[in-house]
């Protein structure tokens, strides 16, 4: 197994396009890491940096001490998958997924085991046409395991898979990565896939990191707006504001309104440190309640509508020309008598009262 590492590596194509800019990731041995970022952000790129299809502008890869910069593809032992796999027509599933086998001696046992870590083994002696999207898919991924590579890359493995099967499939393609124990590296844009699936995330933005760490720690602490506003559905609001203490608290002045917050924990206490701030709500950290809770932060504004989406809903708030688009906040609650005392309860003046999620500076 291998460590794959990044040393400000960066990718410019002829045309003068910065696809990898001074990128330095450490992806440590077994662990599945997902290169997560909008379109064009230079995921795929450093994928093919990876596996050698690309030559590195400045900066290197390495696999664990050795620098692979000069290896060809094919002696890098690294496996790839990507969205349009391309599976042999005319060859069974096990012949497909020993392909790369060609006749090494037991080919049949590494193709038996393969499939059964996929769940494969029911249909061996089928073709391709005779097989749904996703166990395509999964033949595809066998293949690339069966060699037993020193590093797996994923390119968008289920972007072509309508959304149920895609949601089933990526814990079946992570736990497989954790049980082969094999380095990963997994694209895509999705940031719920993202947060399924890795171990450890790297945000990607205009090919320049913005972060790395942990699923909980990118959406509990994300270090930059844009991966505040990247991760989570609905998308944070946000909105910027002047920041002050007033009587041991911290305030926000959103123009509109101010917004209270206890200086108890450290990071809301360091805040004062800047004059203004973005602050970020996530629609989860809020409640809409009323009447108005007693202590804590909260937003006013008038419910503009509900979506009930069965086991939650979301309540779009105008929250009064809060200073920075989007000009509604988004406030849910799990509560369904409450959201269907909000639905009785049409736009009025009354204002509906929510509580503060995250703070950036
Ligand atoms: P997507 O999710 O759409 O696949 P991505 O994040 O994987 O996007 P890349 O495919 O790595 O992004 O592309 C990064 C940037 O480099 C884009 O601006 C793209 O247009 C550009 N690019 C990619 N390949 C080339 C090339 N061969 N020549 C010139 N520019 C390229």
């Amino acid at each position: 197994m291998t460590a794959v590492r990044l040393d400000h590596l960066g990718k410019v194509f002829d045309d003068g396009t910065v696809a990898v800019d001074d990128l330095s990731l450490e992806v440590a041995d077994g662990e599945l890491m997902v290169l997560l970022g909008p379109s064009g952000c230079g995921k795929s790129t450093v994928l093919r940096l990876v596996a050698g299809l690309e030559t590195p502008t400045t900066g290197h890869v390495r696999f664990g001490d050795r620098i692979v910069d000069a290896l060809h593809t094919r002696d890098r032992n690294v496996a790839m998958v990507f969205q349009h796999y391309a599976l042999y027509p005319h060859l069974t599933v096990a012949q497909n997924i020993g392909f790369p086998l060609r006749s090494a001696p037991g080919v049949a046992e590494l193709v038996a085991s393969a499939a059964a870590r996929l769940g494969l083994s029911d249909v061996l002696d089928r073709r391709p046409a005779q097989l749904s999207g996703g166990e395509r898919q999964l033949v595809a991924m066998a293949r690339a395991l069966v060699r037993q590579p020193r590093v797996f890359l994923l390119d968008e493995p289920l972007a072509h898979l309508d959304a149920g099967l895609r949601a089933e499939l990526r814990g079946e393609v992570a736990a497989t990565a954790r049980r082969v124990g094999v380095t990963t590296l997994y694209v895509t844009h999705d940031q719920v896939e993202a947060l399924a699936v890795a171990d450890r995330v790297a945000v990607l933005r205009d090919g320049v990191l913005q972060q790395v760490g942990t699923p909980g720690e990118v959406y509990d602490d994300p270090a930059t707006v844009f991966v505040a506003a990247f991760l989570g559905a609905p998308r944070a609001n946000l909105f910027e504001g002047a920041i002050y203490p007033v009587d041991g608290r911290v305030a926000v002045d959103l123009g509109s309104q101010v917004l209270m917050l206890s200086a108890g924990d450290a990071r809301t206490a360091a805040l004062l440190r800047h004059e203004r701030v973005t602050v970020g709500l996530r629609p989860d950290a809020l409640r809409a309640t009323a009447p108005a809770p007693a202590d804590g932060a909260s937003l006013r504004g008038r419910v503009r509508h509900v979506e009930n989406h069965g086991f939650e809903g979301i309540v779009h708030l105008d929250a009064g020309g809060l200073p920075t688009p989007p000009a509604h906040t988004m406030i849910e609650t799990a509560d369904p008598a409450h959201l269907a005392g909000l639905l009785a309860d049409p736009p009025e003046p009354e204002p509906r009262r929510g509580v503060i999620g995250r703070l950036l500076p």
